[in-house]
């Protein structure tokens, strides 16, 4: 797991190194999530992962996070899966619901 550490303060996204699990183009995901969550002030660790068999599991130390399978993927937070099974269209859009709540709790 590796965090792009491009940013001090917002959301910093944390990323695998993807591999024969992965099914989906993850680097096009996490570019596209980085550019829709660029102006986010509050601070949160937030977890893209290649699979749904280890990604939760390798990225517990976020806050939050999606991990990707073919079509579909689990929103997990701190490593637990809360929401599976979520069209993958749909899954950067959830994602950013939550850290809405999250953020205005
Ligand atoms: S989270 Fe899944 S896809 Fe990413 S490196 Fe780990 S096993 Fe591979």
């Amino acid at each position: 797991m590796r965090g792009l550490g491009l940013r001090k303060r917002g959301i910093n996204i944390i990323s695998c190194p993807t591999c024969g699990r992965t099914k989906t183009n993850l680097a096009e995901i996490v570019e596209e999530f980085e550019n829709e969550v660029s102006e986010f002030e509050a601070h949160l660790d937030v977890a893209i992962m290649g699979c749904e068999v280890n990604g939760p599991g390798e990225a517990r130390e976020a806050d939050i996070g999606l991990a990707f399978g073919a079509t579909s993927a689990m929103l997990f937070k701190k490593g637990t899966v809360v929401k599976s099974e979520i069209p993958k269209e749909m899954a950067k859009n959830i994602l950013k619901e939550e850290i809405y709540n999250m953020i205005n709790k």
